[in-house]
Protein backbone atom coordinates (compact mmCIF):
# COMPACT_ATOMS: atom_id res chain seq x y z
CA UNK A 1 0.00 0.00 0.00
CA UNK A 2 1.73 3.10 -1.27
CA UNK A 3 0.60 6.35 0.51
CA UNK A 4 -1.38 8.82 -1.74
CA UNK A 5 -3.64 5.57 -2.85
CA UNK A 6 -7.48 5.65 -2.04
CA UNK A 7 -9.39 3.57 -0.73
CA UNK A 8 -13.39 3.99 -1.58
CA UNK A 9 -16.84 2.67 -0.13
CA UNK A 10 -20.20 2.76 -1.29
CA UNK A 11 -19.15 5.54 -3.37
CA UNK A 12 -17.04 7.25 -0.50
CA UNK A 13 -13.27 8.52 -0.07
CA UNK A 14 -13.06 5.64 2.97
CA UNK A 15 -9.13 7.34 3.56
CA UNK A 16 -6.14 8.71 1.72
CA UNK A 17 -3.37 6.66 3.08
CA UNK A 18 -4.80 3.75 5.14
CA UNK A 19 -1.80 2.37 6.31
CA UNK A 20 -3.61 -0.33 7.97
CA UNK A 21 -7.03 -1.34 6.66
CA UNK A 22 -9.70 -0.76 9.22
CA UNK A 23 -10.83 -3.58 11.00
CA UNK A 24 -14.42 -3.06 9.80
CA UNK A 25 -13.71 -3.42 6.18
CA UNK A 26 -14.83 -6.25 4.72
CA UNK A 27 -12.77 -7.55 1.96
CA UNK A 28 -14.81 -7.06 -1.32
CA UNK A 29 -16.81 -4.11 0.34
CA UNK A 30 -14.45 -1.10 -0.73
CA UNK A 31 -12.56 0.05 -3.92
CA UNK A 32 -8.86 0.19 -3.65
CA UNK A 33 -7.58 3.28 -6.16
CA UNK A 34 -4.11 2.64 -6.62
CA UNK A 35 -2.56 5.78 -7.95
CA UNK A 36 0.74 4.88 -8.90
CA UNK A 37 2.64 7.97 -9.14
CA UNK A 38 0.16 10.03 -10.94
CA UNK A 39 -1.67 12.64 -8.89
CA UNK A 40 -5.29 13.14 -7.92
CA UNK A 41 -7.06 16.67 -7.30
CA UNK A 42 -10.73 16.12 -6.23
CA UNK A 43 -12.73 16.88 -9.14
CA UNK A 44 -13.34 20.34 -10.51
CA UNK A 45 -16.72 22.04 -9.39
CA UNK A 46 -17.84 24.38 -12.20
CA UNK A 47 -20.70 26.62 -10.65
CA UNK A 48 -21.86 27.99 -13.94
CA UNK A 49 -22.56 26.92 -17.52
CA UNK A 50 -25.52 26.50 -19.84
CA UNK A 51 -25.09 23.29 -21.42
CA UNK A 52 -27.78 24.25 -23.75
CA UNK A 53 -25.57 26.36 -25.55
CA UNK A 54 -23.23 23.81 -26.45
CA UNK A 55 -23.77 23.02 -30.23
CA UNK A 56 -24.25 27.22 -30.52
CA UNK A 57 -20.10 27.51 -29.81
CA UNK A 58 -18.77 29.97 -32.42
CA UNK A 59 -21.50 31.57 -34.00
CA UNK A 60 -21.93 34.71 -31.87
CA UNK A 61 -18.46 35.93 -31.82
CA UNK A 62 -17.44 39.19 -31.72
CA UNK A 63 -20.74 40.80 -29.64
CA UNK A 64 -20.83 42.44 -26.71
CA UNK A 65 -23.33 40.63 -24.12
CA UNK A 66 -27.17 42.09 -24.48
CA UNK A 67 -26.25 41.67 -28.30
CA UNK A 68 -24.71 38.30 -28.34
CA UNK A 69 -27.74 37.24 -26.19
CA UNK A 70 -30.16 39.20 -28.38
CA UNK A 71 -28.96 37.96 -31.77
CA UNK A 72 -27.70 34.20 -31.92
CA UNK A 73 -28.23 32.81 -27.80
CA UNK A 74 -31.93 33.61 -27.29
CA UNK A 75 -33.13 31.82 -30.77
CA UNK A 76 -30.83 29.58 -30.82
CA UNK A 77 -31.47 28.26 -27.11
CA UNK A 78 -35.52 28.50 -28.64
CA UNK A 79 -34.69 26.57 -31.80
CA UNK A 80 -33.81 23.64 -29.48
CA UNK A 81 -36.39 20.57 -29.60
CA UNK A 82 -35.08 17.31 -27.25
CA UNK A 83 -33.19 15.37 -29.64
CA UNK A 84 -30.73 18.24 -29.87
CA UNK A 85 -30.66 19.61 -26.81
CA UNK A 86 -29.64 16.12 -26.17
CA UNK A 87 -26.31 15.98 -28.37
CA UNK A 88 -25.58 19.55 -26.95
CA UNK A 89 -25.85 18.54 -23.89
CA UNK A 90 -23.50 15.13 -25.08
CA UNK A 91 -20.94 17.14 -26.46
CA UNK A 92 -20.75 19.51 -23.45
CA UNK A 93 -20.53 16.76 -20.94
CA UNK A 94 -18.21 14.54 -22.80
CA UNK A 95 -15.91 17.78 -22.69
CA UNK A 96 -16.29 18.49 -18.84
CA UNK A 97 -15.55 14.55 -17.96
CA UNK A 98 -12.15 14.62 -19.97
CA UNK A 99 -10.80 17.37 -18.29
CA UNK A 100 -12.01 16.57 -15.02
CA UNK A 101 -14.84 18.07 -13.77
CA UNK A 102 -17.03 16.28 -11.55
CA UNK A 103 -19.85 18.47 -10.61
CA UNK A 104 -21.50 21.25 -12.57
CA UNK A 105 -24.30 23.55 -11.69
CA UNK A 106 -26.08 24.59 -14.90
CA UNK A 107 -28.66 26.83 -16.43
CA UNK A 108 -30.71 24.92 -18.58
CA UNK A 109 -33.55 27.13 -20.61
CA UNK A 110 -37.34 27.17 -20.64
CA UNK A 111 -38.10 24.18 -22.79
CA UNK A 112 -36.04 20.84 -22.93
CA UNK A 113 -33.71 20.99 -19.70
CA UNK A 114 -34.81 17.60 -18.94
CA UNK A 115 -32.85 16.68 -21.82
CA UNK A 116 -29.66 17.54 -19.87
CA UNK A 117 -30.41 15.81 -17.09
CA UNK A 118 -31.42 12.75 -18.84
CA UNK A 119 -27.38 12.66 -20.63
CA UNK A 120 -26.20 13.81 -16.84
CA UNK A 121 -27.95 11.02 -15.58
CA UNK A 122 -26.29 8.76 -18.30
CA UNK A 123 -23.20 9.81 -18.36
CA UNK A 124 -22.33 9.72 -14.38
CA UNK A 125 -21.56 13.41 -13.97
CA UNK A 126 -22.97 15.43 -10.94
CA UNK A 127 -25.08 18.06 -11.70
CA UNK A 128 -27.77 20.79 -10.28
CA UNK A 129 -29.98 22.41 -13.26
CA UNK A 130 -33.47 23.51 -13.70
CA UNK A 131 -35.00 25.62 -16.67
CA UNK A 132 -34.29 28.81 -17.04
CA UNK A 133 -36.95 31.13 -15.45
CA UNK A 134 -37.70 33.88 -17.97
CA UNK A 135 -41.31 35.93 -18.09
CA UNK A 136 -40.25 39.44 -19.65
CA UNK A 137 -37.63 40.59 -22.01
CA UNK A 138 -37.37 42.02 -25.41
CA UNK A 139 -38.44 40.93 -28.90
CA UNK A 140 -35.27 38.77 -29.16
CA UNK A 141 -36.12 36.67 -26.15
CA UNK A 142 -39.95 36.23 -27.27
CA UNK A 143 -39.29 32.26 -27.75
CA UNK A 144 -38.25 31.58 -24.17
CA UNK A 145 -40.40 33.93 -22.90
CA UNK A 146 -43.37 31.86 -20.11
CA UNK A 147 -45.90 33.46 -17.85
CA UNK A 148 -44.60 32.99 -13.99
CA UNK A 149 -47.19 30.53 -13.58
CA UNK A 150 -45.86 28.34 -16.89
CA UNK A 151 -42.59 28.80 -15.53
CA UNK A 152 -42.91 27.58 -11.81
CA UNK A 153 -45.32 24.68 -13.54
CA UNK A 154 -42.12 23.76 -15.49
CA UNK A 155 -39.80 23.67 -12.47
CA UNK A 156 -42.07 21.62 -10.78
CA UNK A 157 -42.20 18.92 -13.58
CA UNK A 158 -38.52 18.83 -13.60
CA UNK A 159 -38.46 18.89 -10.04
CA UNK A 160 -40.49 15.82 -9.78
CA UNK A 161 -38.60 14.16 -12.34
CA UNK A 162 -35.08 14.41 -11.16
CA UNK A 163 -34.31 16.02 -8.03
CA UNK A 164 -32.33 13.61 -5.66
CA UNK A 165 -32.09 11.05 -8.83
CA UNK A 166 -29.18 8.65 -8.15
CA UNK A 167 -28.92 9.51 -4.51
CA UNK A 168 -28.94 13.09 -5.25
CA UNK A 169 -26.12 13.46 -7.46
CA UNK A 170 -28.74 15.06 -9.96
CA UNK A 171 -30.45 18.02 -8.33
CA UNK A 172 -32.48 20.71 -9.06
CA UNK A 173 -32.44 24.15 -8.72
CA UNK A 174 -34.64 27.75 -9.65
CA UNK A 175 -32.49 29.10 -12.18
CA UNK A 176 -34.05 32.65 -12.43
CA UNK A 177 -31.95 33.73 -15.86
CA UNK A 178 -31.05 37.37 -14.60
CA UNK A 179 -33.20 40.44 -12.96
CA UNK A 180 -34.12 42.03 -15.91
CA UNK A 181 -35.44 38.85 -17.33
CA UNK A 182 -37.44 38.30 -14.41
CA UNK A 183 -40.60 39.91 -13.01
CA UNK A 184 -40.97 41.48 -9.29
CA UNK A 185 -44.24 38.55 -9.07
CA UNK A 186 -41.98 36.05 -10.31
CA UNK A 187 -39.29 36.60 -7.95
CA UNK A 188 -41.56 36.93 -4.88
CA UNK A 189 -42.86 33.60 -5.89
CA UNK A 190 -39.32 31.74 -6.46
CA UNK A 191 -38.13 32.96 -3.21
CA UNK A 192 -41.29 32.99 -1.06
CA UNK A 193 -42.91 29.66 -1.33
CA UNK A 194 -42.19 27.40 1.62
CA UNK A 195 -42.43 24.37 -0.70
CA UNK A 196 -39.16 25.94 -2.79
CA UNK A 197 -37.26 26.75 -0.29
CA UNK A 198 -35.18 23.89 -0.54
CA UNK A 199 -34.25 24.21 -3.81
CA UNK A 200 -30.60 26.38 -4.92
CA UNK A 201 -31.16 29.21 -6.53
CA UNK A 202 -28.99 30.17 -9.72
CA UNK A 203 -28.56 33.68 -11.60
CA UNK A 204 -26.41 35.69 -13.26
CA UNK A 205 -25.64 39.39 -11.96
CA UNK A 206 -24.07 42.47 -12.05
CA UNK A 207 -21.89 41.31 -15.48
CA UNK A 208 -21.85 44.17 -17.54
CA UNK A 209 -22.55 48.14 -17.22
CA UNK A 210 -25.24 48.10 -18.80
CA UNK A 211 -27.24 45.56 -16.84
CA UNK A 212 -26.14 47.33 -13.55
CA UNK A 213 -28.17 50.42 -15.22
CA UNK A 214 -30.84 48.58 -16.72
CA UNK A 215 -31.38 46.89 -13.08
CA UNK A 216 -31.29 50.05 -11.42
CA UNK A 217 -33.98 51.54 -13.88
CA UNK A 218 -36.63 48.39 -13.05
CA UNK A 219 -35.66 48.63 -9.36
CA UNK A 220 -34.03 51.40 -8.32
CA UNK A 221 -31.15 49.08 -6.63
CA UNK A 222 -28.04 47.44 -8.06
CA UNK A 223 -28.57 43.90 -9.43
CA UNK A 224 -26.70 42.94 -5.63
CA UNK A 225 -28.77 45.14 -4.03
CA UNK A 226 -31.76 43.41 -5.38
CA UNK A 227 -31.05 40.22 -5.36
CA UNK A 228 -29.56 40.49 -1.44
CA UNK A 229 -32.78 42.29 -0.54
CA UNK A 230 -35.14 38.80 -1.47
CA UNK A 231 -36.54 36.90 1.27
CA UNK A 232 -34.72 33.05 1.98
CA UNK A 233 -31.93 33.25 -0.70
CA UNK A 234 -29.29 33.23 2.16
CA UNK A 235 -26.93 30.11 1.75
CA UNK A 236 -28.86 28.83 -1.55
CA UNK A 237 -28.17 31.60 -4.04
CA UNK A 238 -25.35 31.42 -6.04
CA UNK A 239 -24.47 34.22 -8.94
CA UNK A 240 -22.64 34.28 -12.01
CA UNK A 241 -20.37 36.86 -12.87
CA UNK A 242 -20.10 40.32 -10.14
CA UNK A 243 -18.07 42.11 -12.22
CA UNK A 244 -19.34 45.48 -11.63
CA UNK A 245 -19.60 46.14 -7.72
CA UNK A 246 -18.94 48.56 -5.50
CA UNK A 247 -18.20 48.18 -1.62
CA UNK A 248 -21.99 48.10 -0.95
CA UNK A 249 -22.80 45.41 -3.09
CA UNK A 250 -20.09 43.02 -1.90
CA UNK A 251 -21.00 43.89 1.69
CA UNK A 252 -24.33 42.75 0.61
CA UNK A 253 -22.99 39.65 -0.78
CA UNK A 254 -21.13 38.73 2.13
CA UNK A 255 -23.93 39.89 4.72
CA UNK A 256 -26.37 38.27 3.04
CA UNK A 257 -24.76 34.86 2.17
CA UNK A 258 -25.02 34.89 -1.39
CA UNK A 259 -22.44 33.22 -3.51
CA UNK A 260 -20.66 33.69 -6.97
CA UNK A 261 -19.28 32.29 -10.09
CA UNK A 262 -16.21 33.73 -11.41
CA UNK A 263 -16.22 33.05 -15.41
CA UNK A 264 -13.20 35.28 -16.39
CA UNK A 265 -13.14 33.55 -20.03
CA UNK A 266 -16.16 34.92 -20.78
CA UNK A 267 -16.19 38.49 -18.93
CA UNK A 268 -12.63 38.65 -20.99
CA UNK A 269 -14.22 37.15 -24.22
CA UNK A 270 -17.49 39.68 -24.23
CA UNK A 271 -15.92 42.47 -22.76
CA UNK A 272 -17.88 42.36 -20.17
CA UNK A 273 -15.18 43.48 -17.40
CA UNK A 274 -12.39 42.11 -15.16
CA UNK A 275 -14.08 41.10 -11.89
CA UNK A 276 -11.80 41.52 -8.45
CA UNK A 277 -11.43 38.28 -7.18
CA UNK A 278 -9.35 39.49 -4.55
CA UNK A 279 -11.91 42.18 -2.72
CA UNK A 280 -14.38 39.58 -3.16
CA UNK A 281 -12.37 37.01 -1.50
CA UNK A 282 -11.29 39.53 1.24
CA UNK A 283 -14.85 40.80 1.61
CA UNK A 284 -15.57 36.91 2.63
CA UNK A 285 -17.79 36.10 -0.16
CA UNK A 286 -17.89 32.31 -1.43
CA UNK A 287 -16.74 31.92 -4.61
CA UNK A 288 -16.44 29.26 -7.31
CA UNK A 289 -15.37 28.91 -10.83
CA UNK A 290 -17.21 28.25 -14.15
CA UNK A 291 -16.37 28.45 -17.71
CA UNK A 292 -20.27 29.85 -18.54
CA UNK A 293 -21.18 28.53 -21.77
CA UNK A 294 -19.54 27.37 -25.09
CA UNK A 295 -20.28 30.51 -27.24
CA UNK A 296 -18.52 32.80 -24.60
CA UNK A 297 -15.10 30.82 -23.77
CA UNK A 298 -15.37 29.21 -25.95
CA UNK A 299 -14.11 25.69 -24.02
CA UNK A 300 -15.72 24.17 -21.15
CA UNK A 301 -12.63 24.00 -19.47
CA UNK A 302 -11.23 24.52 -16.21
CA UNK A 303 -7.74 24.92 -16.51
CA UNK A 304 -8.48 27.39 -18.18
CA UNK A 305 -10.57 29.16 -15.89
CA UNK A 306 -8.18 28.77 -13.37
CA UNK A 307 -5.22 30.24 -15.52
CA UNK A 308 -7.57 33.26 -16.50
CA UNK A 309 -8.84 33.72 -12.75
CA UNK A 310 -4.91 33.91 -11.30
CA UNK A 311 -4.48 36.81 -14.81
CA UNK A 312 -7.40 38.47 -14.47
CA UNK A 313 -6.33 38.90 -10.41
CA UNK A 314 -3.17 39.45 -11.31
CA UNK A 315 -3.97 42.19 -13.85
CA UNK A 316 -5.95 44.25 -11.29
CA UNK A 317 -3.62 43.91 -8.28
CA UNK A 318 -0.68 42.31 -8.93
CA UNK A 319 1.23 39.10 -8.68
CA UNK A 320 1.71 38.85 -4.65
CA UNK A 321 -2.34 38.74 -5.01
CA UNK A 322 -2.80 35.24 -5.95
CA UNK A 323 -1.34 32.24 -4.53
CA UNK A 324 -2.23 29.32 -7.04
CA UNK A 325 -3.14 26.82 -3.98
CA UNK A 326 -6.04 29.80 -3.50
CA UNK A 327 -6.87 29.01 -7.31
CA UNK A 328 -6.99 25.47 -7.33
CA UNK A 329 -9.18 25.52 -4.16
CA UNK A 330 -11.43 27.64 -6.09
CA UNK A 331 -11.99 25.63 -8.65
CA UNK A 332 -12.84 22.80 -6.47
CA UNK A 333 -13.61 23.34 -2.43
CA UNK A 334 -14.93 27.03 -3.93
CA UNK A 335 -17.57 25.65 -6.54
CA UNK A 336 -18.54 22.99 -3.74
CA UNK A 337 -19.17 25.29 -1.11
CA UNK A 338 -21.32 27.65 -3.80
CA UNK A 339 -23.39 25.23 -4.45
CA UNK A 340 -23.54 24.33 -1.13
CA UNK A 341 -22.63 21.06 -1.29
CA UNK A 342 -19.40 21.33 0.47
CA UNK A 343 -19.83 19.13 3.08
CA UNK A 344 -20.30 16.32 0.18
CA UNK A 345 -18.03 17.55 -2.25
CA UNK A 346 -15.14 19.42 -3.42
CA UNK A 347 -12.56 18.04 -1.14
CA UNK A 348 -10.85 14.81 -0.95
CA UNK A 349 -11.28 13.65 2.92
CA UNK A 350 -13.37 10.43 4.36
CA UNK A 351 -16.69 10.29 4.34
CA UNK A 352 -16.82 12.66 1.24
CA UNK A 353 -18.40 11.75 -2.13
CA UNK A 354 -15.33 10.02 -4.37
CA UNK A 355 -15.65 12.88 -6.80
CA UNK A 356 -11.59 12.97 -7.95
CA UNK A 357 -9.28 13.42 -11.36
CA UNK A 358 -5.87 11.43 -11.52
CA UNK A 359 -3.68 13.27 -13.22
CA UNK A 360 -0.32 12.23 -15.13
CA UNK A 361 1.67 15.07 -15.56
CA UNK A 362 4.28 13.25 -17.92
CA UNK A 363 0.72 13.55 -20.54
CA UNK A 364 1.65 17.23 -21.73
CA UNK A 365 5.75 18.45 -22.41
CA UNK A 366 4.58 21.21 -20.13
CA UNK A 367 4.61 20.02 -17.35
CA UNK A 368 6.76 16.57 -18.05
CA UNK A 369 10.08 16.14 -16.09
CA UNK A 370 8.75 18.33 -12.97
CA UNK A 371 11.56 18.13 -10.15
CA UNK A 372 8.93 17.66 -7.65
CA UNK A 373 10.65 15.38 -4.72
CA UNK A 374 9.14 11.98 -5.36
CA UNK A 375 7.59 11.01 -2.19
CA UNK A 376 9.23 7.31 -1.17
CA UNK A 377 6.54 5.45 -1.91
CA UNK A 378 5.96 6.98 -5.51
CA UNK A 379 3.61 9.67 -4.77
CA UNK A 380 4.75 12.99 -5.96
CA UNK A 381 1.77 14.97 -4.66
CA UNK A 382 3.11 15.17 -0.93
CA UNK A 383 0.23 14.48 0.96
CA UNK A 384 0.76 17.76 3.17
CA UNK A 385 0.27 19.83 0.24
CA UNK A 386 -3.17 18.30 -1.02
CA UNK A 387 -4.05 19.00 2.98
CA UNK A 388 -3.07 22.37 2.58
CA UNK A 389 -5.46 22.77 -1.19
CA UNK A 390 -8.10 20.57 0.91
CA UNK A 391 -7.95 23.30 3.87
CA UNK A 392 -7.80 26.11 1.46
CA UNK A 393 -4.97 27.29 3.01
CA UNK A 394 -2.10 28.98 1.04
CA UNK A 395 1.32 27.59 1.08
CA UNK A 396 4.25 29.06 -0.41
CA UNK A 397 6.85 26.71 -2.10
CA UNK A 398 10.00 26.32 -1.88
CA UNK A 399 12.34 28.56 -3.34
CA UNK A 400 13.89 26.98 -6.55
CA UNK A 401 11.41 24.01 -6.51
CA UNK A 402 8.72 24.10 -8.48
CA UNK A 403 5.11 24.74 -6.50
CA UNK A 404 2.64 21.75 -7.62
CA UNK A 405 -0.40 24.23 -7.63
CA UNK A 406 1.54 26.72 -10.02
CA UNK A 407 2.39 23.81 -12.52
CA UNK A 408 -1.21 22.76 -12.39
CA UNK A 409 -2.69 26.63 -12.74
CA UNK A 410 -0.35 28.02 -15.06
CA UNK A 411 0.95 24.84 -17.03
CA UNK A 412 -1.82 22.20 -16.55
CA UNK A 413 -3.94 21.30 -18.78
CA UNK A 414 -7.13 18.82 -19.87
CA UNK A 415 -4.24 16.38 -20.90
CA UNK A 416 -2.91 15.52 -17.81
CA UNK A 417 -6.52 13.96 -16.86
CA UNK A 418 -6.10 10.02 -17.37
CA UNK A 419 -9.40 9.35 -14.96
CA UNK A 420 -12.28 11.04 -13.85
CA UNK A 421 -14.67 9.82 -11.02
CA UNK A 422 -18.01 10.65 -9.49
CA UNK A 423 -19.19 9.07 -6.50
CA UNK A 424 -17.23 6.02 -6.78
CA UNK A 425 -17.57 5.14 -10.59
CA UNK A 426 -15.03 5.67 -13.03
CA UNK A 427 -16.89 8.28 -16.14
CA UNK A 428 -13.71 8.97 -17.90
CA UNK A 429 -10.60 7.38 -19.35
CA UNK A 430 -7.94 8.89 -21.13
CA UNK A 431 -7.62 5.31 -23.35
CA UNK A 432 -11.08 4.87 -23.74
CA UNK A 433 -11.97 4.67 -27.62
CA UNK A 434 -13.78 7.96 -28.79
CA UNK A 435 -17.28 7.18 -29.74
CA UNK A 436 -17.05 7.43 -33.35
CA UNK A 437 -21.00 8.98 -33.97
CA UNK A 438 -20.28 12.05 -31.84
CA UNK A 439 -19.73 14.26 -34.33
CA UNK A 440 -21.70 13.10 -36.74
CA UNK A 441 -24.55 13.37 -34.11
CA UNK A 442 -23.25 17.35 -33.38
CA UNK A 443 -22.80 18.17 -37.07
CA UNK A 444 -26.55 17.12 -37.65
CA UNK A 445 -27.58 18.27 -34.65
CA UNK A 446 -25.97 21.48 -35.46
CA UNK A 447 -27.87 21.52 -39.32
CA UNK A 448 -31.04 21.26 -37.63
CA UNK A 449 -30.63 24.02 -35.22
CA UNK A 450 -29.30 26.44 -38.70
CA UNK A 451 -32.40 25.68 -40.58
CA UNK A 452 -34.63 26.66 -37.76
CA UNK A 453 -33.09 29.74 -36.92
CA UNK A 454 -32.98 30.61 -40.67
CA UNK A 455 -35.71 28.65 -42.80
CA UNK A 456 -35.15 29.88 -46.32
CA UNK A 457 -31.55 30.00 -46.36
CA UNK A 458 -30.81 27.14 -44.32
CA UNK A 459 -26.52 27.55 -44.22
CA UNK A 460 -25.96 30.20 -41.64
CA UNK A 461 -25.57 32.00 -39.37
ZN1 LIG B 1 -24.21 32.51 -18.02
Amino acid sequence: MRAGDLWLEGGRVVAETPRDPQPEWTPGSYLEIALAGRWVLPGFVQAHLHLCQTLLRGWAEGRTLYRWLAEVIWPGEAAHDAATMTVAAELGIRQLLSGGTTAILDMGTTRHTESIAEVAARLGLRATLGPALMDRGPDAARGLLLSPTESLARFEAFAAAWDGHDAGRIRAALCPRFVPSVSEPLWRELTRRPDLARFPIHTHGAETEEEVAEVRSLTGKSPIGYLASLPGVSGRLCLAHAVWLDDDDRRALNDSGLAVCHCPSSNLKLGSGLADLRALRDAGVTVGLGADGAPCNNRLDPWQEMRQAAFVATARRGPESIDPWEILALATAGGADALGQGEEIGRLRPGYQADFCLLDPERDPATSGTDLEPSEDGNRLPANRLRAMNENQSEVGARFREDPAALLVFAGSPALVVETWVAGRQVYRADAPLDPDLGDRVRAARGHLRSRLHPRKGNEP
